[in-house]
């Protein structure tokens, strides 16, 4: 029996797939969306019970990144958006304290003097030699470097200890001292190169804070977006619980799944880039190498619910990340009923906790139970919780954090190099250049335009 033949085979269901295939569905080609799971969405999960609202992966959107808003528009829910609940502060850990971030600082670095001066979190030293940024040369090379080189060099070490290590690494659940400053935070290089100092160029640049604050997300959680998109597509165009296996080249792509043999005269990958590597093995070796050499963090949030009496401390803002020199298991926590509405019963709080990362990468060895001790004695040591939770829940991500490390860049425009020789196959998602939910929006889209250009020329 032949197998039947699609335009378009989309490998993936999560954000990046979910977008390809919207955009495809405008553009009146065949299409199908294949997602090994039993669910779409990848790592976009929202989980509902009484009155609970947990996202148990992603919860923000960046609102600066147009692409999710658009999306949002064109869903008709844009009106749902909601921003995160004042007072909006983040707070780092430091010698067992939570110490605000400076008001009005960029990526965590106080752009004011003042603000810097006040700032409980550094010493005296450490502050000035932050302030001293402005003063230095700037680098005389262009290779790129890690995040722990660049702001040592322009802000010095407990720059890098405090801000660097477990915010700009922190979000990307990575290794300060092999992530790509250029992949993850070209907006600092930039600011080098151009105004020779980061604090200059965004003390020049800096738009009015909104007073709504940087994130927006859905009354229903982030799954919420999910659903809608998934509503938007046309009958019949996901099958879920269908992985694909195989892949193999013979004029067209004959694609193996779990269900048996499909066709395609395309193929956009929306999956890990090793999941990639696997699949392009048997089509082009040295492409499969070179998505195999992008590696990954494993990452579990475990979600809690409490009565606010049980918790000795005000919650006043959105949660606090844990640089790794101080003594406390968890990456980072989110007070989901300070930086949300609706997200628990009255009386109630919701916290989540992150385990794992680039900078612990067996964390997710240990059993269910110790990870689940590990998050609630992290919370607990810094909010004096008292009596047990409500409920618990373990949410593990192994393998789901891309890391876009040191030479991420040059390893794109290779691939992009090495895709030429394969006409019909193309990339998208977080595993390649798409960090965050608006990039791989936008990413998926644009991937489907290339992908129906593709199709539209061979049929032509
Ligand atoms: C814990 C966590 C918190 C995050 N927080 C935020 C945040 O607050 N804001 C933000 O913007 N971003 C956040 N991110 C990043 C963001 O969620 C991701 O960048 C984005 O959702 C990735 O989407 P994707 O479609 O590229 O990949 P994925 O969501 O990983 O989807 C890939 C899909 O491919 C499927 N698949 C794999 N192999 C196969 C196969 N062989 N056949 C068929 N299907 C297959 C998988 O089942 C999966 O559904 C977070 C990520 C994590 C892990």
């Amino acid at each position: 029996m032949t197998a039947p033949i699609l335009d378009i085979a989309i490998v993936g269901g999560g954000i990046a797939g979910l977008s390809a295939a919207y955009e495809l569905s405008k553009h009146g080609i065949q299409f199908r969306v294949f997602e090994a799971g039993d669910r779409p969405g990848g790592v976009i999960l929202t989980e509902r019970f009484d009155d609970w609202i947990i996202d148990a992966g992603p919860d923000a959107i960046l609102r600066q990144k147009p692409a999710a808003l658009k999306l949002c528009q064109e869903l008709g829910i844009a009106e749902r958006l909601q921003t995160t609940l004042p007072p909006r502060t983040s707070y780092i850990l430091r010698d067992k304290q939570l110490h605000p971030l400076a008001e009005g600082s960029f990526l965590g670095f106080p752009l004011r003097l003042g603000a810097l001066a006040r700032s409980s979190l550094f010493t005296l030293p450490g502050k000035v030699r932050m302030a001293l940024e402005p003063l230095l040369a700037k680098r005389d090379t262009d290779n790129d470097e890690t995040i722990a080189a660049f702001v040592q060099r322009r802000f010095g070490n407990e720059a890098v200890r405090y801000l660097a290590e477990p915010l700009l690494a922190g979000i990307h659940a990575g290794d300060v001292d092999r992530l790509s400053v250029r992949a993850l935070f070209p907006r600092l290089v930039e600011a080098e190169n151009h105004f020779g100092s980061v604090l200059k160029a965004f003390r020049t640049l800096q738009t009015p804070t909104s007073s709504k604050g940087a994130f927006v997300s859905l009354p229903g959680g982030i799954g919420e977006l999910v659903e809608h998109l998934v509503n938007a597509l046309p009958p019949q165009t996901l099958a879920l619980s269908t992985r694909i296996t195989d892949m193999q080249r013979t004029g067209t792509f004959l694609l193996k799944t779990s269900n048996g043999p499909i066709r395609a005269r395309a193929v956009v990958l929306a999956v890990p880039a090793y999941v990639a590597a696997g699949l392009l093995r048997g089509i082009d070796t040295t492409l499969s190498s070179l998505c195999n050499k992008i590696t990954y963090a494993s990452t579990a949030t475990v979600a809690f619910g409490y009565h606010k009496r049980q918790i000795d401390h005000p919650l006043n803002g959105t949660g606090f990340v844990v640089p790794r020199v101080e003594p406390n298991p968890l990456l980072a926590a989110t007070w989901v009923s300070s930086k949300w509405p609706n997200r628990a019963p009255e009386g109630c709080v919701l916290l989540r906790g992150f385990l794992g990362g680039g900078r612990d990468q067996n964390c997710l060895e240990h059993s269910d139970d110790t990870l689940i001790e590990m998050a609630r004695n992290g919370l607990s040591q810094v909010l004096h919780i008292s009596g047990p939770p409500l409920f618990t829940r373990l949410y593990r991500w192994t393998q789901k954090s891309p890391q876009y490390e040191v030479g991420h860049h040059n390893r794109i425009v290779d691939i992009q190099q090495q895709l030429t020789n394969v006409p019909g196959i193309f990339l998208a998602g977080s595993g390649f250049q798409a960090i965050g939910i608006p990039d791989c929006i936008d990413d998926g889209r644009a991937t489907a335009v290339q992908a129906a250009k593709f199709t539209n020329s061979q049929i032509d």
